[in-house]
């Protein structure tokens, strides 16, 4: 069989499906269901406070003239957009007046800012008009556009009204006549992507293929020559050659994307830039976009992800360096980033059912997202390292303040990375207490999901069907577990001979109450770094289930990097209900090194004196809620 033949072949046997909605799936667990709850009653409101108080909206208000306060972002329009969209998922489950009020008076402040030709943006409006689409690689104006298009899709979705969405549209039309390989538009693309995959959730929302076309078009464009970076700077006056990053490697314009073989530059970037390349697969059917996405995926997932699913170790570029380079104390790790691994994950899963990138999905969610969002849910994580020396803190706010509202609309649409569905299936990705009314073929299925998910491993499955309804449930074997149990209707049924892809399907006329019961082992485990990994060399992590632990310094005795793990020790775990909202501790036996005999030398060679301690480990997620301290994800053996 030649190469071609297999990628067809391997196309045609892949499983496609399609999220079940956000609004479809009540999530009721004792992990998800409260952080949800304060996403509602606290951080949504905490991001808007923000957003008045830097000026968000005033600032754009007057004709805005140099020296005048406050100073205006280039893209704080995406923090309204992104927040319009968490507030809308919230909306669509919760309804709230005022926070209902506070959507339209924000929709209604974008309206009157919209030119007549159907041009919104904040910045290249109020402060530097006579400065619109000269520099596409640095100034973000489509990557608003996306933003923005993005939100009016939610509220559309959320609430039926068209009020965002008629805004959108008329932009997104305009930018449709600006943009494009036809005599006397623009051959320019986005410095920052976004749009792309923004245009194509638009489509999904419209049916209207201009948006799927012009998608395709800021994709393929992409670093073609002549490079329109170097044209655009030429136009302004300027050297390309002083691009600021130096490389066009930092906004994946070097080469065109299927020219390009790692992931490269800025991290946000990519994974934005790779979604809409894994959704282009899925609406054009084209396994070569999918091609395209496994090279990256191979590059990121074997050499260049954090144990947390960070990505991009480095501040200088806000992304990526060289392979096995994932230093833990100055990682960068930008919450968007792990976020963005997440919609990326997401989006392949939709193209293929595989759990490498459920895998991923969930790697990134429970440890690298998560961490982003203090437990009382106002304040945030920038960066996302691995190691701390006691200074590193969430944020209530930043200057630059892209992860807040990022993180919200993620956890508030958190329903839709649940379950998937197409013509046949049913596919279970996450495992969370919930209820989620699907359509398959033409059955309405209630699937209830009960388990203790991500503290315990067993899930119950139950079905509600008005009339037996024939379909294959498809439930993922995660990748951490290495032992899984499996009966259904209290018999037996054995896992490995239908496994597919890492996912065991289950076919078979199902009928109300038929239920499924799932047992995952989650023993704690000691996960060892790939060798080339220099900062993790002679050390482990801890894992149980989808959680990466660290240990921080107010659960243990010793300055952290002093502790060695015991290696015949037995990880023990318990459930803490009065600990971080209640979390599963790991506690083992371990050594101290002794500094009390050391003396004035800095070097000898007789070894420290040790003394047995315990050392305490809790979820990763949660640190930084306590006093503060050191933190470390990697423990020295
Ligand atoms: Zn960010």
């Amino acid at each position: 069989m030649n190469q071609l033949s297999q990628t067809e072949t391997s196309w045609q046997e892949r499983r496609s499906s399609s999220p079940i909605a956000y609004q479809a799936v009540t999530i009721e667990d004792q992990f998800w269901a409260p952080r949800l709850q304060t996403l509602r009653e606290k951080t949504l409101q905490h991001i808007y406070k923000q957003m008045e108080l830097d000026g968000h909206f005033t600032a754009y208000k007057q004709d805005w003239q140099p020296g005048m306060r406050p100073i205006p972002y280039l893209f704080w329009e995406s923090d309204i957009s992104k927040w319009l969209e968490a507030a809308s998922y919230s909306l669509a489950r919760h309804p709230d007046p005022a926070l209902n009020a506070l959507v339209d008076e924000a929709i209604a402040f974008l309206a009157s800012l919209q030119q007549p030709d159907g041009y919104l943006n904040l910045w290249f409006t109020q402060v530097e008009p006579h400065k619109r689409w000269t520099n596409l690689r640095d100034w973000h104006e489509l990557y608003c556009a996306g933003h923005l298009i993005e939100g009016a899709v939610a509220h559309f979705q959320a609430t039926g009204k068209r009020t965002l969405l008629d805004i959108a549209c008329r932009y997104a039309n305009y930018i449709d006549t600006v943009f494009g390989r036809e005599d006397g538009k623009q051959r320019g693309y986005c410095g920052h992507p976004e749009i792309e995959l923004a245009l194509i959730k638009l489509y999904r929302a419209t049916d209207d293929t201009r948006y799927l076309n012009l998608a395709r078009y800021f994709v393929e464009e992409r670093g073609q020559q002549p490079h329109y970076f170097d044209s655009e700077a030429r136009a302004r006056g300027e050297d390309p050659a002083d691009f600021w990053a130096r490389s066009y490697e930092y906004n994946q314009s070097l080469v065109p994307i299927r020219d390009q073989h790692e992931v490269v530059g800025h991290a946000v970037r990519a994974m934005y830039l790779y979604s809409a390349v894994a959704d282009l697969s899925r609406e054009l059917d084209d396994a070569s976009w999918l091609a395209v996405c496994e090279r990256f995926w191979q590059n990121l997932s074997s050499k260049r992800t954090y144990i947390t699913g960070g990505i991009g170790p480095s501040a200088d570029n806000e992304g990526f360096t060289a392979d096995y380079d994932l230093p833990n104390n100055t990682a960068y790790a930008e919450t968007c980033a792990a976020i963005g691994l997440a919609l990326w994950s997401h989006r392949l899963l939709q193209v293929d059912t595989d759990r490498r990138y459920a895998d991923m999905l969930e790697r990134a969610l429970y440890n690298g997202v998560l961490s982003g969002l203090s437990l009382d849910g106002e304040a945030f994580f920038y960066e996302n390292p691995l190691e701390s020396r006691g200074r590193h803190h969430r944020q209530p706010w930043f200057n630059c303040a892209c992860c807040p509202p990022n993180i919200a609309r993620l956890l508030a649409s958190l329903g839709q990375y649940v379950y998937s569905t197409n013509t046949t299936e049913i596919m279970v990705h996450l495992y969370m207490q919930s209820t989620g009314a699907i359509t398959v073929g033409a059955q309405q299925i209630t699937l209830r999901q009960q388990t203790a998910y991500p503290w315990d491993g067993t899930i119950q499955l139950t079905i509600e069907t008005e009339q037996p309804a024939t379909f294959g449930l498809n439930l993922r074997i995660p990748g951490w577990c290495n032992t899984a149990h499996l009966t259904v209707n209290g018999e037996e049924f054995p896992i490995e001979p239908h496994l597919h892809k890492g996912y065991v399907r289950i076919e078979r006329a199902w009928q109300t109450g038929d239920n499924v019961l799932l047992t995952l082992d989650m023993p704690v485990l000691q996960v060892q770094a790939h060798p080339d990994i220099r900062d993790d060399s002679g050390c482990v992590a801890l894992q149980r289930g989808p959680l990466i632990y660290c240990l921080e310094s107010v659960d243990n005795a010793a300055p952290l990097h002093r502790i060695r793990l015991a290696e015949t020790t037995t990880l023990e775990n318990h459930f803490d209900p009065t600990l971080l909202g209640g979390i599963v501790v790991i506690q083992a036996d371990a050594t101290t090194l002794e500094t009390t005999d050391w003396g004035d030398e800095l070097y000898r060679t007789t070894p420290a004196t040790s003394h047995p301690t315990r050392l305490v480990a809790i979820p990763y997620y949660a640190w930084d809620n306590r006093q503060a301290g050191e933190m470390h994800v990697w423990v020295r053996l």
